[in-house]
C-alpha cells in the first residue's frame, strides 16, 4: 500500500502546512486518515475534487477533522456535487458530537453529505477495502484513537494524538510503518496528551515496528539525528 502525507502539522499549522491528513492507496482504493484544515485544498490542487472511498477520523479535535465541514458544503452545493462522497467513519458517538456542533459550525452538513458510520475501539472494520482497527489512545480527556491499517500483510500504524500509553505500543506492534506524533519539546505537566520525540522513539522501540516517521511536530522543534520527519507531500511505500 502507498502512503501520501497530505498534512502533518500539529494543532497550529507549520509554515505553508496542512493539518492532519494521511492518504492510503492500494489497487485504486483510497482511504484518508483524518481531515484537518488544509487537507481539502491540498487534495483539490491535485484532482479538482477528491474521489475517495472512505475517511476515518481519529478524534474530534479540530485539527483532525475541521475540513469535513467545507468538504460537506462543496459536496452539497459546490464543486463536489457530482462526486460520490466517501464513507465517513467517526469515533463512537460521532453523530451526536456533530449534532451538538451544528448551531455554530453547521456540522449537520457533514451528516447530510457523507454516509456516516461509527467504529468501536478494538473492533476490526473495513474501510475502502482496508482492514482497520482503532486503538484507544491517551489524549487529555478526549476519546482519541490510533488507527492500524492492514492490507496484503503490510501494516501502517497511525498514532493520531496521544501521550505515552500501552495502547500506543500495541497499535504499532510489528507494523511496517509507524506514523507517530511527537508534538512536545518536554513532557507537559498534569494530564498528558502528547509525546516528546524521546517518548515516540521509546514506543517505536517497544513496538517492534519497522520504520518510524514522526508527525504532528512543530517545525521549530528539532529531532535527533537520523530520525525521519514527515512533511506535506511525502510519499512512501508501506
Ligand atoms: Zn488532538
Amino acid at each position: 500500500m502507498r502512503l501520501q502525507v497530505v498534512g502533518c502539522s500539529p494543532a497550529w499549522p507549520n509554515p505553508g502546512g496542512a493539518q492532519s491528513g494521511y492518504l492510503v492507496e492500494e489497487d485504486g482504493r483510497r482511504l484518508l486518515l483524518d481531515c484537518g484544515p488544509g487537507v481539502l485544498p491540498s487534495l483539490r490542487a491535485k484532482e479538482g475534487w477528491p474521489r475517495l472511498d472512505a475517511i476515518v477520523i481519529s478524534h474530534f479535535h479540530l485539527d483532525h477533522w475541521g475540513d469535513l465541514i467545507p468538504w460537506a458544503f462543496g459536496g452539497l452545493f459546490g464543486a463536489g456535487r457530482d462526486v460520490q462522497p466517501p464513507t465517513l467513519w467517526l469515533p463512537p458517538g460521532g453523530r451526536e458530537t456533530l449534532h451538538g456542533l451544528d448551531p455554530v459550525l453547521y456540522a449537520n452538513a457533514v451528516l447530510e453529505l457523507f454516509e456516516v458510520r461509527e467504529y468501536e475501539g478494538q473492533t476490526p472494520f473495513t474501510a475502502a477495502g482496508f482492514d482497520v482497527i482503532a486503538h484507544r489512545m491517551l489524549h487529555y480527556a478526549i476519546e482519541s484513537y490510533g488507527l492500524r491499517v492492514t492490507s496484503k500483510e503490510r501494516t501502517l500504524a497511525y498514532s493520531a494524538d496521544t501521550a505515552p500509553c500501552l495502547g500506543l505500543v500495541e497499535l504499532a506492534r510489528d507494523a511496517d510503518v509507524f506514523l507517530c506524533e511527537a508534538t512536545l519539546a518536554e513532557p507537559e505537566p498534569g494530564i498528558r496528551g502528547h509525546l516528546t520525540a524521546a517518548e515516540a522513539l521509546d514506543a517505536f522501540a517497544a513496538s517492534g515496528a519497522g520504520r518510524i516517521v514522526v508527525i504532528h511536530r512543530p517545525d521549530e522543534l528539532p529531532l535527533p539525528d537520523g530520525v525521519e520527519r514527515a512533511y506535506d507531500g511525502l510519499e512512501l511505500e508501506v
